[in-house]
Order: structure tokens, then sequence, then C-alpha cells
């Protein structure tokens, strides 16, 4: 199958959500393909979802209401699914939460002091 670029029209996209992320503010969106076809046709490419998204977006780079910052944070929306082969794995509900592991060494518990366990053989 040939991974969706962002020329990739809706009506092409492989899976029912088009998962949007931004790398600088918290937002994301998981719209379902369904929706978005039906609100901006299903020509519109991903490139175009993408753009939606950022213009959204505190950082977006073509809000003429901002002034230009040499230096500004520009947004940096993306989709995720762009460039896959497989679909995404989890339900949207369901990646919410990024479990990290090993944030925490595992204590072991300190040794029994005392006398080494002896085992009597053959008894008196
Ligand atoms: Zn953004």
């Amino acid at each position: 199958m040939e991974p969706p670029n962002d020329k990739t029209e809706l009506r092409d996209f492989p899976w029912i959500l088009v998962r949007l992320r931004c790398h600088f503010c918290q937002r994301k969106g998981d719209a379902r393909l369904a929706v978005l076809s039906w609100h901006y046709g299903a020509g519109a490419t991903l490139a175009q979802i993408v753009a939606i998204f950022m213009s959204r977006c505190p950082w977006d780079p073509h809000n003429p209401a901002r002034k230009p910052q040499k230096y500004g944070r520009k947004c940096g929306a993306y989709c995720p699914d762009i460039g896959r082969t497989s679909p995404p794995d989890l339900p949207p509900s369901m990646t919410g939460l990024t479990l990290i592991e090993g944030g925490k060494d595992d204590q072991l518990p300190s040794e029994q002091p005392g006398e080494p366990n002896r085992r009597r053989i053959g008894g008196d």
C-alpha cells in the first residue's frame, strides 16, 4: 500500500481517523475521516487539513493578526500518519495517556539480618 502523503486526498486516506498533532502546543485532534470529508470535501488533501488545524493554533504562522516575529515560534502541526503503512494501532481513547516505564527503581526489600538459615541434616 502507498503510504499517505501530504497530497493524499481524503477519499484516498486509508484509515477512519485522521490524527493531527502539534510540536509546540498540546493540542491534538483525532478527526473522523467521514466528518472531514463532509466538511471540506473528499478532494481535500492532508496538507489542507493540517493547515486548517494549524489555523487554530496560537502559533499559526499564517495568522494575519499576528505580527511576524523573527524568532517567534511557528506552529508545528503535522499529521503523524503521513508516511505510515500500517493503521494507527490504538483507538484514540487509549492513546491519551502514555505510560513511561522505569521511572522509579524497584526497591528490593533489604536482606533479613541475623542468622543464616541452617538446616539440620540427619537430625539428632
Ligand atoms: Zn500548534
